[in-house]
């Protein structure tokens, strides 16, 4: 599986830029730790909800 978003280092964005789009598109969490983004909680450390509609 992927590595949490925020273990990715400089050259990891380099080379998956295309999947880094995918999983940031439409985001349901973020990071508590490190204020990322992502449609799953697969890819955060400290995933929290955002508070949707
Ligand atoms: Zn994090």
């Amino acid at each position: 599986m992927a590595k949490s978003l925020c273990k990715w280092k400089k050259k990891d964005i380099d080379k998956q830029l295309h999947e880094l789009a995918h999983i940031v598109d439409k985001p349901r969490y973020i990071c508590k730790d490190c204020a990322r983004a992502s449609h799953d909680k697969g890819f955060l450390c400290k995933a929290v909800k955002l508070p949707l509609s």
